[in-house]
């Protein structure tokens, strides 16, 4: 789209300024360290401007896959179609899950990270974290999402009441069941009769979208303040470190994960590795900094379709849908740190036993929330799948790895979202429906032109 204002400024990349206040974050955080109440005074003054800002973004979530997906299933003309977006976009996501589960568990067992661990650092650490409110409400929330039953998961998709299910961003894939029946609903009335619908949401998704512009103004500000509250609230650097290899095991299988979208943006979206990442790349830093794929969602979705030209039908389906049971950093962390805790354990895992990682890692990533820290809860289900493990062994492996799981979840929240764009990007290509990028700009159309500009252009014409 041609910008709206002839005097455009060349402006400042929006992931350098973000990258920016990355970075001060950090500093802010580790000067506080060395101040008396510095940590309080970060908390209580500084972390709440960057709670806003997610809570912002998880505001405009829901109206906005309500109208670009009613949009995009009306624009659509032919169902088929549909099928196809579905079909291909769930396949792809059951194989890179698949893809990044192995690399995770071929990584670790060449590294053995938990092999290195001493009875003395397992010791301490059990201590520090054993009873942590933070683990023992993990080992509940896994225990209610145990017993349900195999269908259950089917069964919470159809929504009983449309607002119940908006009223909670976690139940996103009831909100696109409605959208789709509704759509395909809409597919089916003769088109001047549902105009005014069409009409209403493709005018609401301009809205959100120009939204989704305003809140990414101060989105250098709020990376700064969460990264600053991340910072003062982390663990002692010292327990940190016992737990660097393996740390280091997830990142490189984080790493070869990256490397395969890469791959395949390079040989099925035909674009180049640095296009992809450039676009993509504030997104990225968001997941980063928010560590939930649904609070990114918003700005996923924009960079997505403005950005790289994925259409909106594509987009808008793909996306939420990734957000929710796409998860190929969590899988991959799940494999690394359930055989991590079986060498620190002493627990052997023979083949069979890495295939139920594989298994129930699969399950998992589809069940787990878009939200911090879930990747653990599922990986309780993870480790008594295997059933080798006893009910405190496993209170004890979580305890093992608490103290990184906030800088892991960061990284692996920044894999998921990586991946549901390259799912999104594949799927529209493979249908036609890779467009050209239309970036808007928040004051595209605002009315900023100055008194001389407007005299110089009258002198113009
Ligand atoms: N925080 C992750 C996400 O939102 C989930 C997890 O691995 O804990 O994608």
């Amino acid at each position: 789209m041609t910008k709206a204002l002839p005097n455009q400024k060349k402006k400042f990349p929006l992931h350098l300024k973000i990258l920016i206040g990355m970075f001060l974050g950090i500093g802010f955080g580790l000067a506080m360290w060395y101040v008396d109440g510095g940590k309080d005074f970060t908390l209580d003054w500084i972390k709440p401007w960057g709670s806003i800002f997610i809570k912002l973004l998880k505001l405009i979530a829901i109206p906005l896959i309500l109208a670009s997906l009613i949009k995009g299933i009306s624009d659509l003309q032919d169902i088929s179609k549909f099928k196809k977006i579905g079909g291909r976009s769930i396949l792809i996501y059951v194989g890179t899950t698949i893809i990044a589960i192995t690399i995770g568990l071929v990584i670790v067992n060449i590294m053995q990270p938990g092999g290195g661990v001493s009875e003395e650092t397992i010791e301490t650490l059990t201590q520090t974290y054993g009873n942590d409110p933070g683990i023992v409400n993990k080992m509940v929330a896994a225990e209610s999402q145990k017993s349900a039953g195999p269908l259950q998961f089917v069964e919470d998709m159809v929504p009983s009441n449309l607002f119940g299910a908006m009223a909670d961003n976690g139940n996103m894939l009831q909100v696109i069941f409605f959208v789709i029946f509704f759509g395909v609903a809409m597919l089916l009335i003769p088109e001047e009769r549902v105009k005014p619908i069409k009409d209403f949401f493709d005018a609401l998704n301009d809205v959100v979208l120009k939204m989704v512009d305003l809140i990414m103004l101060s989105a250098p500000y709020a990376v700064f303040a969460l990264l600053a509250a991340v910072v003062v609230s982390s663990e002692d650097p010292e327990i940190l470190v016992a737990l660097l290899w393996y740390a280091l095991t997830v990142i490189i299988g984080l790493l070869l994960m990256v490397g395969f979208y890469l791959f395949l943006i390079g040989v099925f979206v035909k674009k180049s590795p640095f296009w992809f990442l450039e676009k993509l790349a504030p997104a990225q830093l968001l997941a980063f900094t928010t560590s939930s794929s649904a609070a990114t969602l918003p700005v996923t979705m924009e960079r997505v379709e403005e950005h790289m030209g994925v259409e909106k039908e594509v987009a808008s389906f793909v996306l939420p849908v990734g957000a929710t049971i796409n998860m190929d950093g969590t899988s991959l962390y799940q494999a690394v740190a359930a055989v991590f805790i079986a060498q620190a354990l002493g627990v052997p895992l023979d083949l069979m036993d890495q295939l139920t990682i594989v298994l129930t890692a699969l399950m998992a990533s589809i069940g787990s929330a878009a939200v911090p820290g879930a990747g653990m809860v599922m990986l309780v289900i993870v480790l008594q799948a295997v059933g080798k493990f006893e009910p405190d062994q496993i209170a004890i492996g979580l305890a093992l790895i608490f103290a990184v799981d906030r800088p892991l979840d960061m990284l692996r929240t920044t894999i998921n979202v990586t991946g549901d764009a390259t799912v999104s990007l594949i799927v529209a290509k493979s249908i036609g429906k890779l467009g050209e990028p239309h970036v808007e700009d928040w004051d595209d159309y605002a009315e900023n032109l100055s008194h001389d500009d407007l005299v110089q252009e009258k002198s113009d014409k």
